[in-house]
């Protein structure tokens, strides 16, 4: 992932707010690049397919590839611990 950094102090203490990057020390704000923006949006979509036909390995490899686009997306970690705990409920059930 790009490294984001803030063109008006240098700081990279910034956090994320309403699609923009927002820097911790001068509150300069950054739109998150559009083009990301849309491929997220894409995987998000793909994720939500997979869970409808309960493919959560792909669910999950959907919310690996936006997390390595964008570490906050705090949908993609729901995504994680719900496959998390979908895997540990069909390893009870197999038992
Ligand atoms: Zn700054």
């Amino acid at each position: 992932m790009k490294e984001i950094k803030c063109q008006n102090c240098g700081s990279l203490a910034l956090h994320r707010e309403d699609g923009f990057w927002v820097c911790d020390y001068c509150g300069s704000r950054y739109e998150i690049d559009r083009r990301q923006k849309e491929k997220i949006e894409y995987l998000v979509m793909k994720a939500e397919e997979a869970f409808e036909k309960q493919k959560y390995g792909k669910m999950n490899d959907c919310a690996m590839h936006i997390l390595a686009i964008d570490p906050y997306h705090s949908y993609s970690w729901l995504i994680r611990m719900l496959n998390e705990d979908m895997e540990h409920r069909l390893k009870k059930d197999r038992k």
